[in-house]
């Protein structure tokens, strides 16, 4: 029997669908680069966040099932939360390599990007906290800070002066204030300014800087671990956010930080406390990559070469991009010319997706190409050449 709930959502995915904003799931088959529709077409995979080419490098893949023979704890399941007996030794061997690799600052995991950044802040924020955060900042941020008590400003993107601004305004008035950003910005590909981030940050002691850097680890800095490493500002971010869902190739996600606010998270993040630690294989599939991110320079420096060869490219052919990065946008505007433009490109066998409201705002959809390390100069420029006969 119908009840109305359902009558009134049919409605409401009508109309997503009548103005191109409806989402699917996808038919396709998702393999190691490559997409193959049910229709046996195969396309090269550019909407994945496999940055360096690691979830779909079968070698490395293998290296790391054959080492877990030594491992003699289950390894598919934690059957439990950390708190209770789900806190595996791959657990402490995680958080162990990355602390050692981010300076021994202390690293906490979280079963996502999404889990981590819904908790912290409404765990650490109180009343007399202000969250100052950039306007386009990722879903799961946005989503902590709806949660967490504190008062929140937004800034206009990338825009350090309008900051500034609020930061003399209101700094004063609060007992902390948690400025919110990312380091590449998941949607546009264009780098917040740090430099001054950490200038500001040094001019109020109040102040502590919350920077997600889930598009930055593994891609930028010399050991991989991020543009807060590259720019030499570790000691100035008081949480950094490394997400391994995308240039680790594998899933959870860590906050560097200090110890008391580690153990705080222990004692009051949500998303930490009531949810079931990850499968040890994950876990140890996490070190593995964390402990051979340094030796990945030759895969961040193909990297760097395809997408500024992409970006270049763009730029010739005047279609405009934000992008300072393997992330690089294409804009269409409406819902229908990213659905429309998005197709062409896969039926030039490229496997692109159109990125719509509410993930960006309102008239500008667009097509996120994400660049792996497994990507040529010459598909690189059959990409070119396929935008420019579709624009
Ligand atoms: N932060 C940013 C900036 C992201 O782009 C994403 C994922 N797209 C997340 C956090 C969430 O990470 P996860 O996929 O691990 O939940």
């Amino acid at each position: 029997m119908t009840r109305p709930l359902y009558e009134i959502l049919g409605k409401r995915l009508e109309e997503l669908r009548a103005t191109d904003n409806l989402r699917t799931l996808p038919e396709a088959r998702f393999g190691y680069g490559e997409v193959t529709l049910p229709s046996g077409e195969t396309m090269i995979n550019l909407s994945s966040n496999d940055y360096l080419a690691i979830a779909s490098d079968r070698k490395l893949e293998a290296e790391f099932i054959a080492s877990l023979a030594d491992y003699d704890e289950p390894l598919m399941s934690a059957a439990s939360s950390r708190l209770l007996t789900g806190e595996s030794t791959a657990y402490r061997m995680l958080e162990e390599t990355l602390s050692g690799l981010y300076g021994g600052r202390a690293a906490i995991v979280f079963s996502s990007g999404y889990h981590l950044n819904s908790g912290v802040l409404p765990a650490i924020c109180d009343r007399d906290t202000l969250i100052l955060s950039d306007k386009l900042v990722h879903a799961s941020i946005i989503d902590g800070i709806r949660l967490s008590e504190a008062t929140h400003k937004r800034f206009r993107h990338n825009d350090c002066d309008h900051l500034e601004k609020l930061l003399a305004e209101y700094a004063g008035a609060f007992g902390s204030v948690v400025i919110v950003t990312e380091s590449v910005f998941s949607m546009d590909g264009d780098r917040a300014d740090l430099v001054r981030l950490a200038e500001l940050r040094r001019r109020y002691p109040n102040v502590l800087l919350y920077i997600d850097e889930a598009h930055g680890v593994g891609v930028y800095g010399h050991g991989g671990l991020g543009v807060v490493e590259e720019l030499g500002l570790l000691g100035d971010i008081d949480m950094l956010v490394g997400t391994m869902g995308k240039a680790f190739g594998s899933a959870g996600a860590y906050l560097i930080c200090d110890d008391t606010v580690k153990q705080y998270l222990v004692n009051r993040a949500r998303p930490f406390i009531f949810t079931t630690g990850l499968p040890p294989v994950t876990l140890l599939w996490s070190r593995f990559v964390a402990e051979r991110l340094g030796g990945m320079t030759d895969r961040r420096e193909r990297l760097a070469a395809v997408s500024a060869r992409l970006r270049d490219g763009l730029a010739a052919i005047g279609c405009a991009t934000p992008s300072q990065s393997h992330i690089v946008p294409v804009m269409a505007g409406s819902c229908a010319r990213s659905v429309e433009l998005a197709a062409k490109l896969r039926r030039s066998g490229f496997y692109l997706l159109p990125i719509r409201p509410p993930t960006v705002p309102e008239g500008m959809a667009r097509i996120r190409i994400s660049l792996t390390a497994a990507v040529t100069e010459s598909q690189c420029d059959r990409l070119l050449e396929a935008i420019e006969d579709n624009l």
